[in-house]
């Protein structure tokens, strides 16, 4: 069965001087015709999709803002919005769940949804973070509830693992008391937005994970972190589909963080996490793009997700290319720690 992905580059959603812009996605966007995935069309999320997740009333203020107010500044982060704002929040949701959907009717094996703004730091009842909507917890909550409308039975149990640079906050806001939702995040500790500490949600042991890295963590410490705690995670919490919020800001030379991972890493972790869906979903995985600030390092990362979906090997070219010029350090107490708290 094939790869399929979206494309949501939301050009009118920019920002003078902000790293959240169209241009991120400038040099991934001529190779997409490379890979062995078909480009399907996006439809935008409708409100009561995004009404899984957020609150009416920060919908209609959202949208209120954006086409009365915009051009303008909503948080410290700092998030902006333009008058396309809402509309181009409301195609990038879709374009997660169009992936969803593929997938889970079985007109694709898994697939990639690269979209923005992106999603993982908005919350129920706030956006925040360079993100309006919550793209992959409605997706989540969509394949939970919303499938009887498409004629398919709903999920029962679906797994997020999050390895942006910064922790997916917004996701675990939305799924904090959500038995049906698992929700991992590998982040770099001590940056924006100073949560996903490992004791943050002591009710939901092994169902919310944080794995917070210190800075420099790169592919060894990823590497460590995907055998001892990812793994564990997806075989208890025994989810029916995994989603992936992929940041490619976890890039050693990111302009705005300092983790180690370089292009070899990134397709690593994809293979493995592809690799837990094959052995307990079914192959059901939807990779969905959260943030990433040097354009390319997004194409670099984006083309490793492609190859660890389509089974592809990772080029030469791609995997020498950037090496961490930097020594990591030891992550392995901090990994430990994690696997402690939780019982894996
Ligand atoms: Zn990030």
């Amino acid at each position: 069965m094939k790869t399929v992905h979206t494309f949501v580059r939301s050009p009118n959603h920019v920002y003078p001087d902000h790293p959240e812009r169209p241009a991120r996605l400038d040099i991934l966007e001529p190779r997409l015709k490379s890979f062995d995935a078909e480009l399907i069309d996006t439809e935008p999320a409708t409100r009561e999709e995004i009404g899984y997740v957020h609150h009416p009333n920060l919908i209609a203020t959202l949208e209120k803002v954006c086409r009365e107010e915009a051009p303008g500044i909503i948080d410290y982060a700092p998030t902006y919005v333009t008058p396309s704002s809402f509309d181009d929040a409301l195609l990038a949701a879709g374009g997660v769940i169009t992936c969803t959907d593929a997938v889970l009717n079985n007109d694709a094996k898994n697939a990639f949804a690269i979209v923005r703004p992106p999603g993982h730091h908005a919350e129920p009842d706030r956006a925040m973070g360079f993100c309006i909507f919550n793209n992959v917890a409605v997706a989540a909550r969509d394949a939970l509830v919303g499938a009887a409308s498409r004629g398919r039975p709903s999920l029962q149990r679906v797994a997020i693992i999050d390895y942006d640079a910064h922790h997916g906050n917004g996701t675990q806001a939305a799924f904090l008391n959500e038995e049906r939702v698992g929700f991992l995040s590998a982040h770099q500790w001590g940056i924006y937005p100073g949560t996903g500490w490992i004791e943050d949600a002591p009710h939901a042991k092994k169902r919310i994970v944080n794995v917070p890295l210190p800075a420099g963590a790169g592919d060894i410490a990823y590497e460590r972190a995907a055998d001892e705690i990812f793994r564990p995670f997806v075989e208890n919490y025994k989810p029916q589909m995994i989603f992936v919020s992929v940041g490619f800001d976890a890039h050693w030379n990111d302009p705005i963080t300092t983790l180690g991972l370089s292009t070899a890493g990134y397709f690593m972790l994809a293979k493995k996490v592809v690799q837990l869906a094959e052995e307990h979903c079914d192959g059901k995985i939807v990779f969905v793009l959260e943030g990433g600030y040097d354009p390319m390092n997004v194409a670099n990362g984006a083309t490793a997700v492609f190859d660890a979906l389509t089974n592809s090997r990772l080029s030469e070219d791609a995997a020498l290319r950037d090496p961490n010029p930097r020594k990591e350090p030891d992550c392995e107490a901090r990994i430990q720690e994690v696997c402690k708290w939780h019982g894996f």
